[in-house]
């Protein structure tokens, strides 16, 4: 009754850009979330691999109480030291040059585009460069991000975008040499693929790209907003490839909840691309998301978030490997650590993840037919033997 009612009031203010399920989540604890009927849901979709510790932590709760009583914003004409502190270990953990925080990843996206279109402007002293992006990509939905998004049903409704933009076949280095030419500025991709259905990248395309930019002296973008923070076992995907980008955005994770991304530069990128004037925020870097961001480096390294996620993946990719061998309509599963994929033929996705809600289990969609599973990287083995046990008894 509650819930109908919110759910009422709420499609008569919201605007309807989503079709929402049918639930109200009202406090998190862990790994589990409550609704406002106090329904219990174990969380494998972690607002979409955002809420990388969970809920309700208690060292990151109280940094951001306590920062939200010192001050949330005071705009980028000055500094503030959570700012500082932040930045200091997005580099520690990336080792790249520097950052600039933005307060999405849709706005990290433009803000890369822009650096690379200006490192190409300031070399060839003429603008009109174009960038190569890949199919089935997912980089965000303003209109810059857009542009990147190899999904022509989310772009052809806004039509013209943003000019120059070429798309290649991911995981298909011929494709993209096939599209370079002098005017390419920038590659765009995901380190593994999100939205798109979880495509990890094969590690002699990023080997090969990165050889292909450095030969046209262009600019490799990765985007780990989805894949990095340590969701694939490395603080950023890439890492664990052995393949480094000149430009790298981040997000979702980043700030563990707070809405935050950033884009980060290596040397090349950072010595000549966006100088005074060149770009900028009001919200971006402020002291609350930073004191978010900065509290998650701490609380990734004194509680080793990512040998957690490594110790923990080969229990998870064993336990969903059972799963296929019992149930013929999951043909694949594919990812990496605790971003996994599992495809679904013969039934629709959104029919699967709707019986596991009412059974007690969030997970998510991506692409068309892939059951996607992104969990607070602070699950523990009994909560896998949970959600197995939920999706057998849903699927
Ligand atoms: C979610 C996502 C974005 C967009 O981030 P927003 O914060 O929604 O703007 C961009 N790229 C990837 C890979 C994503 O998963």
């Amino acid at each position: 009754m509650k819930t109908n009612e919110k759910i009422k009031r709420a499609e008569k203010s919201i605007l309807h850009t989503y079709d929402r399920y049918q639930v109200v989540l009202e406090r998190g604890e862990g790994v589990y979330l409550y609704d406002t009927d106090n329904r219990k849901y174990l969380d494998f979709a972690a607002g979409i691999a955002v809420n990388a510790l969970g809920y309700h932590h208690p060292v990151y709760t109280k940094a951001l109480q306590e920062q939200a009583a010192k001050l949330t914003h005071i705009s980028n004409l000055y500094y503030n030291t959570p700012m500082i502190e932040a930045g200091e270990k997005v580099l520690a953990a990336s080792g790249m040059a520097k950052v600039f925080f933005t307060n999405s990843g849709a706005e990290a996206i433009e803000g890369a585009l822009k650096a690379a279109k200006k490192y190409a402007f300031q070399r060839d002293g003429h603008a009109g460069h174009s960038i190569i992006a890949m199919e089935h990509s997912f980089h965000g939905r303003t209109v810059g991000a857009l542009s990147v998004t190899g999904n022509a049903h989310y772009r052809e409704p806004f039509e013209p975008l943003m000019g120059g933009v070429r798309f290649a076949a991911f995981n298909d280095l011929g494709s993209v040499e096939d599209l370079v030419d002098d005017t390419v500025c920038a590659v765009i991709l995901e380190t593994i693929q999100g939205e798109g259905g979880i495509y990890p990248a094969a590690p002699e395309f990023l080997t090969g790209l990165r050889q292909l930019c450095d030969d046209r002296d262009i600019l490799l973008i990765f985007d780990e907003i989805q894949c990095g923070m340590g969701r694939t076992g490395d603080y950023f995907a890439w890492q664990g490839y052995g393949v480094r980008p000149d430009i790298m955005t981040c997000a979702k994770a980043l700030g563990g909840g707070v809405p935050v991304g950033a884009f980060v530069l290596g040397e090349k990128a950072a010595a000549a691309s966006l100088g005074p004037g060149d770009h900028g925020t009001t919200y971006g870097g402020n002291p609350l998301a930073c004191a978010a961001v900065s509290t998650v480096f701490d609380i990734f390294q004194k509680e080793k978030i990512i040998e957690h996620v490594q110790g923990l993946t080969p229990y998870l990719e064993k336990s969903l490997d059972s799963l296929i061998q019992d149930h013929p309509c999951i043909k694949a599963r594919r990812g990496k650590g605790f971003m996994q994929g599992l495809v679904i033929e013969g039934q629709p996705v959104s029919e699967i993840i709707t019986r596991a809600m009412e059974n007690g289990l969030l997970v998510i969609s991506a692409g068309t037919d892939v059951l996607r599973l992104v969990p607070p990287l602070t699950i523990e083995k009994t909560h896998i033997d949970e959600m197995i046990g939920i999706l057998k008894a849903s699927i």
